[in-house]
């Protein structure tokens, strides 16, 4: 049975560390069974689907990868955790990560580094912050997984480990328990080892959820639909348009390619990876564009004002007092319970975190706000501009948006997803914090737009090698099938 295969696999690769903690297997293959004795068809019927450990779950513990949480059960589901179980989806275990999500090789655990391969030279890093989601997919222990993507971390691992990494529009999918980082950027997204698989999913948490306030209404839903309807796109009579919500054949696209993608910190690799794409897409009879997308080059550096600053004022609740674990002491007057805060966030946050905590506290202070805080809001609007400027479609989300269909425009982005193949874990050792941010360079602009985005795996041969480089399909607000079915033809 598919679920024992899993299992099996999870059991031998225990030393990838790919997950915090594991369900009971029998009461897990007896939940299997009763999803597929009930014989509804539903589509996850008795899948497994491994959870990231910053998403709540009543009967695993949900501890983020921080010492500040190791002992927290949450009382509750996730909204998406309830989703899944709903349509049959069993939950295989909960990954390994870095600590609340900062990070980008998974090895800012206080359960350990995440890796690919242990053959003892090669130690590869699985990406961050949702390695052990992707290797918890890519070692085929589960069926499925979810991951949180902040800027770049469902897209990043499964870029090194040759998986399909799905950012959906951030407000498409619910946050409700889940453990906020940046909660302007944080998107639940989804791995899978086939497009279709993640499309499965996409649609089982593509709902409105109430009790998340940035959750998408049902009327904005409707609203992305007729503007996705309105589109002039021409589907060649030989290629019926797929149902909503399906992957299937396509139109002839118009495929932007941004120049200021082609750095030249870019692996000859990965570029050789990038153009093979590009050419499939014009062999299959879409049309290549190139295009500029300026503030690029100051994405990333907003970024790590804005998630840091965000991050700051999110991880102010865990004082030992309301939440996670505490330091011995007493809260019984205001001196104490400083000391009794200061101790307990201490010992509890690793150094990335406190690194975060710092610089989002300094760059929100009176005095420093004006020039980082409010000009990284600035240059976050540039990107989203600059992405309108680009994309055919309008962006459902803005009122006055020029008619659509304008020749110079394209349907969707194609990029590489990061500048560089997994580098190994050693070659981290003594990495400076910033060499480790610039990792995110390509992931960070959906992010701060909130666009969906899509890493999908392309197989290259380099000097007589097959590799696998994930590249990047990044569509529209509200464009979500679009790209999903784009990484489904060149994946
Ligand atoms: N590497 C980025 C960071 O550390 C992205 C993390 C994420 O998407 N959660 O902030």
């Amino acid at each position: 049975r598919e679920a024992e295969r899993f299992l099996a696999s999870a059991a031998r690769q225990k030393h990838l560390n790919a997950f915090i903690s594991l369900p009971d297997i029998s009461a897990l293959l007896r939940q299997v069974q009763d999803a597929e004795d009930t014989g509804d068809k539903d589509s996850l019927n008795g899948k497994l689907i491994a959870i990231k450990d910053n998403i709540c779950t009543s009967d695993l513990p949900t501890t983020a990868a921080s010492g500040i949480l190791k002992s927290f059960t949450s009382p509750y589901d996730a909204t998406v955790v309830q989703q899944l179980r709903a349509a049959g989806g069993v939950i295989a275990g909960k990954t390994n990560m870095d600590e609340f999500g900062m990070g980008s090789h998974s090895t800012r655990s206080i359960f350990g580094e995440v890796c690919q391969e242990t053959r003892s030279d090669r130690r590869v890093s699985a990406g961050g912050s949702s390695g052990g989601s992707a290797v918890a997919v890519a070692r085929h222990n589960c069926w499925a997984a979810l991951g949180t993507d902040t800027g770049g971390s469902v897209r990043l691992p499964a870029a090194y480990t040759g998986t399909i990494g799905f950012k959906p529009s951030y407000g498409l999918i619910s946050r409700w328990g889940v453990i906020a980082y940046a909660n302007s950027l944080d998107t639940v997204g989804i791995f899978a080892r086939g497009a279709h698989d993640a499309q499965t999913v996409f649609n089982a948490l593509n709902v409105h959820d109430p009790r998340d306030p940035t959750s998408l209404p049902p009327s904005t839903r409707s609203r992305i639909a007729s503007v996705l309807a309105k589109r002039p796109l021409e589907w060649p009579p030989s290629k019926p348009s797929p149902p909503p919500g399906l992957v299937g054949p396509m139109p002839p696209l118009r495929i932007g390619v941004p120049i200021e993608y082609n750095i030249a910190e870019l692996q000859p690799e990965v570029r050789a990876a990038w153009m093979q794409t590009l050419r499939i897409l014009a062999d299959n009879g879409h049309s290549i564009h190139q295009v500029s997308l300026p503030t690029t080059r100051h994405a990333l550096s907003a970024y790590y004002v804005l998630a840091p600053a965000e991050a700051s004022s999110n991880l102010a609740k865990y004082d030992g007092v309301r939440y996670g674990s505490r330091a011995p002491g007493s809260d019984a007057s205001p001196e104490t319970k400083s000391v009794l805060f200061a101790k307990t966030r201490g010992e509890g946050f690793g150094d990335e975190v406190k690194r975060r905590i710092l610089l989002g506290a300094y760059t929100l202070s009176a005095d420093a706000i004006d020039n980082y805080f409010i000009k990284a809001q600035k240059v976050r609007r540039l990107v989203q501009q600059d992405f309108d400027r680009v994309f055919a479609l309008p962006n459902p989300l803005l009122d006055d948006q020029p008619a659509n269909g304008e020749n110079k425009k394209v349907d969707l982005l194609i990029c590489p997803t990061a500048p560089t193949l997994p580098p190994t874990l050693k070659s981290l050792e003594g990495q400076s914090p910033v060499d480790a941010y610039i990792n995110d360079v390509f992931t960070v602009p959906a992010s701060l737009a909130g666009l969906p985005a899509v890493s999908f795996p392309v197989e290259c041969v380099v000097d007589g090698v097959a590799i696998k480089v994930g590249i990047q399909a990044i569509g529209q607000y509200g464009d979500d099938h679009l790209v999903l079915n784009v990484a489904s033809h060149c994946g």
